[in-house]
């Protein structure tokens, strides 16, 4: 745990006491904090007090008292509606922070020079987070991960020199982390969603924005949208040092994509500082987006190529995530339980070119009108879950499916197929399209079950 000594002496209040505000609490009770907590959750109100945390309703509290309100990440801020202890707060002029400002005001008074990588973006923030972590690793840096990860920050070891910390923040973060100054803050892309959180997509690109427009050193921006490209240039004219990466694009200044290397290019001349082929966990160009952010991050740190290569080399990929997780002769069984939406479903259907795709779960809206384009690549679809029936109709006259019902036989079944098809590189791909909710409490566990299915396959060897 990183205590926080920086409100020592004085009186503050937490409001939501999940694992992430329980912990907020403790640190700065641990630094010497006067704490006073609470929660709507009766439960959560009281499992704080088992844990030594004073709670009080923070409708009865004397708010001008109060050095500051910490709020857990979940609990809305502004919208749609602020929360009524985000009004008393405001009302009387205290300010509202999260735990990330907490880690940030400590380690400025700290003193100690720990490099802090920050990354954003709507998507593909826990690979960037988890690759450079890995990277950083691989060269011999002492690096911690945490943030919107799964792991809260203040349970990170407490800052020593040479100590790095790689932090995923998300939107709700950065509203609540008015300190975060990262040297290398990194920002992948921006498209629409969490708008319910920040109501225009124009406000919801700025709060992004704020991440890299604090970078201490610099900020490495995925410049294929509009927004990323308009914040580039936006703090380029400030005098910030930014650091462009495409992988839609050669740039004549910044990083891209160009095949599987990753090429770096300064005043129009370039050359390849990484080679992506055959890494299995950074399949597919938005993983290419990824890597040469990480790739771009880490050089900024100082890394040099062979060990940046080393380390991508054997980046084991993240659980859920077009996870390889067997193979049985020439077939490959890829667990994408975290496709929840057609979008993320693109990204692993544009990744192989002859999938057994397993499918389906409780529909979203729209179905998978929208991955038409992919249909080719499917030679077979095996359908499970509520979503089944809808699917079916899509795929009618385009692609060959069956209707399983249930992942265990879907699993059965397209091993079956994969293999019967002496096709070159078959897939088996569980890339759902749909949220888990139907048959799993979440996606992480509909993942664990399709591994498990697939390890018992006979025949099936695990890749680590
Ligand atoms: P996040 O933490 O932002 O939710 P993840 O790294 O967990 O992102 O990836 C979640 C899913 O988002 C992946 O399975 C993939 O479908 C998609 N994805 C990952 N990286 C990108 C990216 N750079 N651009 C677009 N989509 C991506």
């Amino acid at each position: 745990m990183i205590p926080i000594t920086t409100f020592v002496g004085q009186r503050v209040a937490v409001f939501g006491l999940g694992s992430s505000g329980l912990l907020s609490a403790q640190a700065l009770m641990q630094g010497g904090a006067e704490v006073i907590a609470f929660d709507d959750n009766e439960k959560s109100v009281a499992a704080a007090q088992a844990a030594g945390v004073t709670t009080q309703n923070l409708r009865e509290l004397d708010w001008s008292k109060i050095a500051a309100l910490v709020l857990a990440p979940g609990v809305p801020l502004t919208h749609p509606t602020p929360h009524w202890s985000a009004t008393l707060a405001t009302k009387a002029g205290v300010e509202i922070i999260g735990d990330i400002e907490l880690f940030c005001l400590q380690r400025a008074m700290a003193g100690a020079a720990c490099p802090l990588v920050a990354i954003t973006g709507t998507n593909g923030k826990s690979t960037t987070t988890a690759l450079i972590t890995h990277l950083l690793k691989s060269a011999g840096i002492d690096a911690q991960m945490g943030g919107n990860i799964g792991v809260p920050v203040l349970r990170l070891a407490p800052f020593a020199p040479g100590r790095a910390y790689v932090l995923e923040v998300s939107s709700y973060q950065i509203d609540l982390a008015p300190s975060l100054k990262p040297t290398v803050g990194i920002l992948l892309n921006v498209s629409e969603d969490h708008l319910d959180r920040h109501g225009t997509i124009e406000n919801y690109a700025a709060i992004k924005t704020l991440l890299v427009a604090g970078a201490e050193q610099t900020a490495v921006i995925g410049v294929d949208d509009r927004y990323t490209r308009a914040a580039a240039e936006r703090l380029e004219r400030a005098g910030r040092q930014v650091v462009r990466v495409s992988v839609e694009a050669p740039l004549r200044d910044g990083y891209y994509a160009e095949g599987s290397r990753i090429m770096r290019s300064v005043a129009g001349k370039a050359h390849p500082v990484a080679q992506l082929a055959g890494i299995g966990s950074l399949r597919g160009a938005h993983n290419a987006q990824n890597a040469a952010c990480a790739v771009a991050a880490c050089v900024a740190l100082g890394l040099d190529l062979a060990q940046i290569q080393k380390g991508l080399v054997s980046f084991p990929g993240l659980a859920h995530r077009m996870q390889q997780i067997g193979r049985k002769g020439n077939v490959l069984f890829v667990n994408d339980s975290k496709a929840t939406n057609a979008d993320s479903a693109a990204k692993a259907l544009a990744s192989f070119p002859n999938i057994f795709w397993i499918a389906g779960g409780k529909p979203k809206t729209g179905g998978i009108t929208s991955l038409a384009e992919f249909f080719p690549r499917i030679r077979k679809a095996f359908l499970i879950g509520e979503a089944a029936a809808d699917f079916a109709s899509t795929l009618e006259g385009k692609v060959p499916y069956e209707i399983d019902g249930v992942l265990s036989a879907a699993v059965d079944a397209a091993a079956r197929d994969a293999e019967a098809s002496g096709l070159k590189e078959p897939v088996v791909l569980l890339s759902p399209a749909c949220a888990s909710f139907d048959q799993y409490p979440n996606f992480e566990v509909r993942g664990k079950a399709f591994t498990d299915l697939v390890l018992a396959v006979p025949g099936v060897a695990p890749i680590a």
